[in-house]
This record gives C-alpha cells, sequence and structure tokens, in this order.
C-alpha cells in the first residue's frame, strides 16, 4: 500500500489524483490531504479518506511540520508559487515527489535540483509531455537524447489572427480544446506561457541544453511529447488526453496499471504537427528568454504572470496585455542569484508589485 501526501487535492491534478486512488483503494491510500481555500472540499476528501493529517493553508495557517512524515510518495499538485515551498519541504523529509507545481522548476529549478541531489530524493513528472518523455527514456530522466519535442495543443486561438486577440473574453479563453485544467494553467496554454514553462521544466529535469528543447503545435493532443536521438530515431508517447494516465504512472511506476481507454487507431484520423506561432503568442518568447536568463529572472516571468492573469480573468485587461504586463516587469526588476528561497520570494513579491503597477497604476 502506498501512502500519498496530497498537496492541492482540491484542484484539477488534485481531483485527478483523488479519482485514481478512489479506483485502487488496494493500492493507495492518503496519509496527508491539504488544499489551499476549498476547506469545504477538503472536509468532504477527509471524510472519504481518513488521512492521518489534513491541512487547509487557509488564512495563512502554517505548514504542519509532519506533512510529510508518514508518506511514501510526496504529490505536490498545487499550483502557482506556492507549491515550490511543498516540493522543498518534501525533498528536505528524502521522500519522492510526483511533481505537478509546474512553478517549483520554473522558478527554483537551481534550488529544487540542488535539495534532491543532497536528499537523495527522486522527482517524478506528472504534466503529460514531461510524462511522455520520462516514458520514451524508458522511464528515467536520462539517456542519450539529441533533442526533445514538447507538443502543444495550441489553445483556443491558434488560427485566430493577431488583430482579434484583443477582443477575447476570459470565457472564451478558458475554453480549452483538448484538455480539462485549472484556469491558471487553461490561460497560460492559450497563451502559450504554459509551454515556455515546460521548456524550463524540460532542462532541469533532463539536464538538457535550452538548444536542444523544441516545441511544435500538435492539435489533436494524442502524441504527448518526443525524444529525438542522433542516429535520427525518434520516440514518441501517444494515448486520448487524460490526466489520470501520468498521474497514475507517476505513482505505480515502472508498472502500469489500467487506467484509460485504449487508443483506437482505426478511427484515429490525421495527426498534424505545426510550428509554434511565436509571433502571436509572445508570452512563449518571453518565458524561454526569462529561462536562458536563469537567476531570478523566471520567478520574476511567474509572479507578474500569476498577476496578469488573475487580472484578466477578472476583465481588469486585454489577452494581449497579459504579456505586456510580463514583459514590463521582466525589463524593470534586474537579475538576482537564485541562491535561496528568500531569494526567489522577493523577486515574486517584486514581480507582483511591478504587474500590479502596470495594470493598475498604483
Ligand atoms: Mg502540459
Amino acid at each position: 500500500m502506498l501512502k500519498i501526501a496530497l498537496i492541492g487535492c482540491t484542484g484539477s491534478i488534485g481531483r485527478g489524483v483523488v479519482d485514481v486512488v478512489r479506483r485502487n483503494r488496494d493500492l493507495f491510500s492518503f496519509s496527508a490531504l491539504a488544499c489551499g481555500n476549498d476547506e469545504e472540499g477538503l472536509r468532504a476528501l477527509e471524510g472519504e479518506f481518513a488521512p492521518k493529517i489534513s491541512y487547509c493553508a487557509k488564512n495563512g495557517a502554517p505548514m504542519p511540520e509532519d506533512l510529510f512524515a508518514d508518506c511514501d510518495v510526496a504529490f505536490i499538485a498545487a499550483g502557482g508559487f506556492i507549491g515550490l515551498s511543498y516540493t522543498l519541504a518534501a525533498l528536505r523529509a528524502k521522500k519522492r515527489v510526483a511533481l505537478a507545481n509546474k512553478e517549483s522548476l520554473v522558478v527554483g529549478g537551481q534550488l529544487v535540483t540542488r535539495e534532491a541531489e543532497a536528499a537523495g530524493a527522486e522527482i517524478v513528472p506528472v504534466d503529460s509531455e514531461h510524462s511522455a518523455i520520462f516514458q520514451a527514456l524508458g522511464m528515467r530522466r536520462e539517456g542519450k537524447f539529441s533533442r526533445l519535442v514538447l507538443t502543444a495543443s495550441g489553445g483556443p486561438f491558434l488560427h485566430m489572427e493577431k488583430e482579434k486577440l484583443a477582443r477575447v473574453t476570459a470565457k472564451e479563453t478558458l475554453r480549452h480544446p483538448t484538455w480539462k485544467m485549472g484556469a491558471k494553467v487553461t490561460v497560460d496554454s492559450a497563451t502559450l506561457l504554459n509551454k515556455g514553462y515546460e521548456i524550463i521544466e524540460a532542462k532541469w529535469l533532463y539536464g538538457a541544453q535550452f538548444g536542444q528543447i523544441e516545441a511544435v503545435v500538435h492539435p489533436e493532443s494524442i502524441v504527448h511529447s518526443i525524444v529525438c536521438f542522433e542516429d535520427g530515431a525518434a520516440i514518441a508517447q501517444l494515448g486520448y488526453p487524460d490526466m489520470r494516465v501520468p498521474i497514475q504512472l507517476a505513482l505505480t511506476y515502472p508498472e502500469r496499471f489500467p487506467c484509460a481507454p485504449q487508443l483506437d487507431f482505426e478511427r484515429l484520423g490525421a495527426l498534424h504537427f505545426l510550428p509554434l506561432p511565436r509571433d502571436k503568442f509572445p508570452c512563449f518568447g518571453l518565458a524561454v528568454e526569462a529561462g536562458r536568463r536563469g537567476g531570478t529572472c523566471p520567478a520574476v516571468l511567474n509572479g507578474a504572470a500569476e498577476v496578469a492573469v488573475q487580472a484578466f480573468l477578472a476583465g481588469s485587461i486585454t489577452f494581449p496585455q497579459i504579456a505586456e504586463t510580463i514583459e514590463d516587469a521582466l525589463c524593470r526588476i534586474p537579475r538576482a542569484e537564485a541562491e535561496s528561497y528568500a531569494a526567489l520570494a522577493e523577486a515574486d513579491a517584486l514581480a507582483r508589485r511591478a504587474a500590479a503597477t502596470h495594470i493598475y497604476g498604483k
């Protein structure tokens, strides 16, 4: 029986984890359940799974010291910069981390990698693209690949003219064509910021150079990513878009258990691969550039993005102004070294302030 400490249990990925556990009670149990705000959701899960620890971070309640003490796997499914503190705490407790929080590696890649090495703790990717690469490498995070190719659905505005993007609404943006996800990551998928994040994550997860990592639009979301080798061979992982597969595999690997429908190749139809429209979606380039510059730049990128996306969802700024807000923060805030959590938290706070000033003028 694998004991899981699930952080972010009421969010989109968290609910996927709960679903996997519910259907495999002979394999999994929860030692701890934690959420950000949804106390009611947490209480319902508590009643169902009776974890040893349940924790709601609402109103600044401090993280219980023994949050990860009794688990075999820490599943970090909380969204946003806040997830980094949980990832670091789990690694310091020497636990295997199933990582669905993007910001941990985007913002804190250097720190997280160092802590994982020091603790001898393993990080297993949950994001569909990074899980695909993990699987194509034979369920390892190393291999002699020449390139990693991340696939992107392209989001709901792939074919929209650039001029029309200023008029798209939050509601249209939240209508993702293939994946069902939380609001922040759905907007990030539409701006392609999310794909830029995934390039940075791939660098840290697979020790790749930025020049070795590419992104390509694949509207059907059947091929989840591709690993290319120097002899010209390429290995891809395919499946219907269903997050339960990478969620379950992060818990059970190297073993596989039944989870999602089998691909029906006779009815699958054509699969397409197209260049990423970088000009139309500047967030992608901003993210990759921040990743290349390193230090606290990705923390600034992310802090500004979290504020900008909230403002867009609230109707305070337009879709193209998300990128403008991020770019403004990246220009204003000087790069510093990302040596400590404190340095990252400071860059995050500066970025949030710069973004709020850019948007609201105060
Ligand atoms: Mg993804």
